[in-house]
């Protein structure tokens, strides 16, 4: 017989978004549950801590830049501690012509840097008067070429694009990829004026716009937030999970521990990644499913490399990006432990090592032993390393790692409104629509949460909350 409970709400999935957006109901008292097809909660959040090293198999920091993020860290104090990166380690290095080069963090330094030509060196100061572009479909790279200059986009923005979302600046749509640069040219006309402007302008409390991790690795910031919702409403391992919509209610049937089981509720918030929605949703329309579903992904290998003994060149930056032009087999090399505490023996180092991405996407077929091959082969130049002797290496490929927002965004989105339109009390999250990053996942379930308070009580704002 099929066992049937009744919640306030059901959310499917329990990575970042799922978890974040229990976590907002259970303080707002509404009584919810969380259904996870994976053994563990957390999605592609994972941490390990092996032989004295302690990382990451998926993020390893994220920016504080949308209030959710120190927020939800807050509700959790006492069970997880954000941390900040080390200041001292914040440079950002960039492959060229056999060498490291520090990206520019000033006027001075983008005078000097050897990344660009001097022609686009000169184009960069003249931004703040170029005309505003008119096309809100026009690719990051067409928005780059057009204010900063060729060397500005092979050298800077590729590279850190390659860096986010594994992605093509030729392929992504500023809008929707970088939406805060994108409101900086409508707004201001310009990105420099834009970025001085509001910094100036901007009044009252902000979000740090620091990089974070959690003391301990992201692990411990799943398990605050398991702790703060309650064990008991995180089910993992339900497998054939089918929702459906009855007058009132929705209802979620799955299977858990053999037992067949069902949950009703008026309120369902799917965080699944377009790739696990198909025969999901039996109300939503075949049409928009299949616009829904179409989301590319970029695959992206992450290869955690740890030396006991480090004899490379110094690590005192946050981490190195390859730009596409240079034509190698890695996008780039994270380099935690020069910023994050404990993530390596003292004398040791931890290195991060990602391959593939929409412009590689069959390395995710390679065997461990070819990819061993050219982490040893790129890790041994670039960092130059006399031998290639890490005493830890894990590998952890993901075949749908990163979204790619590009010019099919728009009607994906009008799809995801449709479907939350013609059903109340639906909603369709995860990195879907609403950013790629961690914290925008944080925001996301903060602002669904407030839609679901306000809902039921409709005398209650934002503000109140
Ligand atoms: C390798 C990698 C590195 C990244 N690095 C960074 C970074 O440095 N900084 C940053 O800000 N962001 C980074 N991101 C992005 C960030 O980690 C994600 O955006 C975020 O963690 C996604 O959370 P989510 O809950 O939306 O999705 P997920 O974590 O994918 O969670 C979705 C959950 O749904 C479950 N599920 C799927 N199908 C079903 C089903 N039928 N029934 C029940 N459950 C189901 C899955 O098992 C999963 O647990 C990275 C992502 C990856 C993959």
């Amino acid at each position: 017989m099929t066992k049937e409970i009744k919640k306030e709400a059901v959310i499917i999935g329990a990575g970042l978004t799922g978890l974040s957006t229990a976590m907002y109901l259970k303080k707002q008292g509404v009584d919810c549950i969380v259904l996870e097809k994976s053994r563990q909660p957390g999605g592609v959040i994972r941490t390990f801590s092996e032989k004295g090293f302690t990382y990451e198999a998926g993020p390893n920091t994220g920016v504080d830049n949308t209030f959710g993020v120190g927020d939800l860290f807050g509700m959790l104090s006492g069970y997880c501690k954000m941390e900040f990166a080390d200041p001292s380690a914040k440079k950002r290095l960039i492959w060229k012509d056999g060498r490291w080069n520090a990206l520019p963090q000033g006027p001075v330094q983008a005078v000097r840097t050897p990344l660009f030509t001097p022609g686009d060196k000169m184009r960069i100061m003249a931004e703040p008067f170029r005309r505003r572009g008119d096309s809100p479909q026009e690719t990051l790279a067409g928005m780059v070429r057009r204010r900063l200059g060729e060397s500005f986009l092979k050298y800077a923005v590729d590279p850190f694009i390659s860096g986010i979302y594994a992605g093509d600046p030729e392929e992504l749509v500023t809008k929707y990829a970088l939406p805060r640069l994108y409101r900086l040219e409508q707004e201001y006309g310009s990105f420099i004026i834009g970025a001085l402007k509001k910094n100036l302008l901007e009044k009252g409390p902000r979000p740090s716009r620091r990089v974070f991790s959690a003391e301990g690795g992201f692990g411990r910031l799943i398990e605050g937030i398991e702790n703060f919702v309650g064990k008991k409403n995180i089910i993992c391992e339900v497998s054939d999970l089918t929702a459906d919509k009855n007058r009132e209610d929705y209802s979620v049937r799955f299977s858990s521990a053999g037992v067949e089981k069902r949950v009703s509720s008026p309120v369902l918030i799917s965080t699944l990644g377009a790739h696990s929605i198909e025969g999901v949703f039996g109300f939503i329309s075949p049409e928009d499913i299949k616009v829904i579903e179409g989301l590319n992904y970029a695959p992206v290998i992450q290869i955690v490399l740890g030396f006991r003994d480090w004899k490379g060149m110094e690590i005192n930056a946050f981490g190195g990006l390859v730009p596409s032009v240079e034509n190698r087999e890695i996008l780039g090399i994270l380099f935690p432990s020069a910023f994050l505490k404990n993530r390596a023996p003292a004398g040791g180092a931890l290195l991060n090592v990602f391959m593939g991405g929409v412009r590689k996407p069959g390395i995710i077929e390679l065997s461990e032993q070819k990819i061993l091959g050219i982490a040893e082969r790129e890790v041994s130049e670039l960092m130059q390393i006399p031998a290639f002797d890490p005493s830890l290496v894990k590998i952890f490929r993901y075949s749908h790692a990163i979204p790619q927002y590009g010019k099919d965004y728009t009607l994906r989105l009008e799809a995801i409104k449709r479907a939350e339109a013609n059903n109340r009390g639906f909603y369709l999250a995860g990195n879907i629509q609403g950013g790629i990053g961690m914290a925008d996942r944080i925001e996301q379930a903060r602002c669904i949460a407030d839609k679901i308070i306000s809902s039921r009580n409709p005398e209650t704002t934002t503000a109140e909350l």
